[in-house]
């Protein structure tokens, strides 16, 4: 094996009395004996005992939390509790000292706004290790599935020439010349991924997309990795079965490959709610909840039938929503949505058959000229995770709805080409990485779950 070795690796290879060699940052140091190593690998620190009487002058001093080190030692079972395993130290190099006046991750409970302003530093937490190496596993994971299941993973531009996708408000680019037309920062690579879907059959994307949302919310980033799957030949309930199957799939990885980060952020997540009133804690524990999503199949109706039971639930009649239900056809709220999966169902929900007007034109018309083949997956805590459709194949209701909501056809000469040379049923869905990530993690501020979140006012790093 190539060496330098994690202490993942190491732990796992369990090289009983071998003189071993590790690499990492002080975690803590105590009776000028134990350090508690950690080197990113695994949650798990390493205990490494050195003798303070026959280390050389001024080392003792150098080592704080944060110290970067190289450790030689004796790997043994160890004698103390807490451990299973440590390392009997003989030689100690100081690769990088960490001033313990400066360095502002110390072991005490930080709270995730400071950690935040701290975001090149607080991957060496606990909590944001944990959290990453979750979202690295459920990436491996997105693209497993895929890769398993017959899709091919294509990436699609990052700089666009329409702003016809009407997935958000985008962010244009300046240097117009250059192009010779207005671009943008791409909000969405469907339109494109439906061009390859109608050649490959199954694609998907998982790229940076990028939406000038000016609310400020714990679900939003100006900046975020989405997954676009678009398959030929399939309706919307394919697409449906496909979005619940995808999504069991990669929680239910994360469930048998990071254990021990989970077990950690459940805990992390009993704690913080032990400091909230009781009707704003969680019901169930993260490990429990993950599973439930695993197990239990989501629960399917169509928009009509949500908003019957919108419009004559408690909350309604008593108005207790901010925006009352009452007309069929308007636009469904983060409360609505909340009421639906937390308080009716208590499940994860797909809604499906929404009214035409609120949705985007690609979207498939139905029979009854008033809704559109779409579909939503709302999830507990996290509202909306996947947003998809059966898209439009035929070309003289695509003409036709393009007009009516006033987009610029010609800028979509390429997208409406597809309609006229061997179109097809096809479909597609977008799911938000970093959403995906706060359920898997428990955490409930997407800020929490990206390395640099990019939010309005804030492009620090
Ligand atoms: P929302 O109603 O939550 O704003 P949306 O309807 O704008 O979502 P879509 O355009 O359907 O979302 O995008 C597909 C998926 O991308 C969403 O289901 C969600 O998971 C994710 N998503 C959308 N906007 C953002 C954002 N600003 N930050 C992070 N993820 C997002
Ligand atoms: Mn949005």
């Amino acid at each position: 094996m190539y060496k330098p070795e994690t202490i993942k690796q190491l732990l796992e290879r369990n090289p009983l009395n071998d003189s071993v060699t590790v690499m990492g940052w002080v975690r803590t140091f105590r009776s000028n004996r134990f350090i508690a190593l950690n080197d990113g690998s695994t949650l798990t620190t390493l205990q490494c005992v050195v003798d303070f009487e026959t280390l050389e002058d001024g080392l003792l001093s150098q080592i704080h939390t944060g110290t970067a080190l190289k450790l030689t030692g004796l790997f043994v079972e160890s004698q103390g509790k807490g451990q299973s395993v440590e390392i009997q130290v003989n030689n100690l190099e100081i690769l990088g000292t960490a001033d313990p006046d400066h360095f502002p991750i110390q072991p005490k409970k930080h709270s995730l706004e400071f950690l935040r302003e701290k975001a090149h530093l607080r991957i060496r937490t606990n909590t944001f290790a944990a959290i990453m190496r979750v979202r690295s596993a459920l990436a491996f994971a997105v693209h497993q599935y895929f890769n398993s299941n017959g899709f091919f993973y294509m990436n699609t531009p990052i700089i666009t020439g329409s702003d016809a996708e009407g997935a958000g408000e985008m962010f244009k680019l300046s240097n117009t010349d250059f192009f010779g037309k207005e671009t943008h920062l791409t909000v969405s690579g469907q339109l494109e991924a439906e061009t390859y879907a109608m050649g490959l059959g199954k694609v998907y994307t998982f790229g940076p997309t990028f939406r000038a949302e000016n609310s400020n919310t714990s679900r939003h980033l100006a900046e975020f990795w989405m997954i676009e799957p678009e398959m030929a030949f399939y309706d919307l309930e394919d697409t449906m079965e496909l979005a619940e199957d995808f999504i069991k799939n990669t929680i239910g990885y994360v469930l048998e490959h990071c254990k021990e980060d989970l077990s950690f952020l459940e805990q992390r997540l009993t704690d913080e709610d032990k400091t909230k009133p009781e009707n704003e804690r969680s019901p169930m524990l993260l490990l429990e909840k993950l599973k439930f999503v695993v197990d239990k199949p989501f629960i399917r109706l169509s928009y009509t039938e949500a908003f019957e039971i919108l419009k004559y639930s408690k909350e309604n009649q008593k108005k207790k929503f901010k925006y009352p239900i009452s007309e069929w056809g308007s636009d469904l709220q983060s409360e609505h949505e909340r009421y639906l999966v937390e308080k009716h169902f208590n499940a994860p929900v797909v809604l499906f058959d929404y009214p035409a007007k609120i949705k985007a034109f690609y979207m498939r018309l139905n029979e009854d000229q008033q809704t559109v083949r779409a579909m939503d997956v709302l999830f507990p805590g996290i509202g909306e995770i996947v947003g998809g459709s059966q898209r439009e194949e035929r070309l003289d209701v695509l003409e036709l709805k393009i007009n009516q909501m006033g987009i610029d056809a010609q800028e979509l000469w390429w997208y409406l080409e597809l309609r006229k040379f061997g179109t097809a049923v096809h479909s597609g869905f977008g799911l938000g990485f970093e959403r995906l990530v706060m359920f898997a993690t428990g955490m409930g501020n997407i800020r929490d779950v990206i390395p640099y979140p990019r939010t309005p006012q804030n492009a620090e790093f």
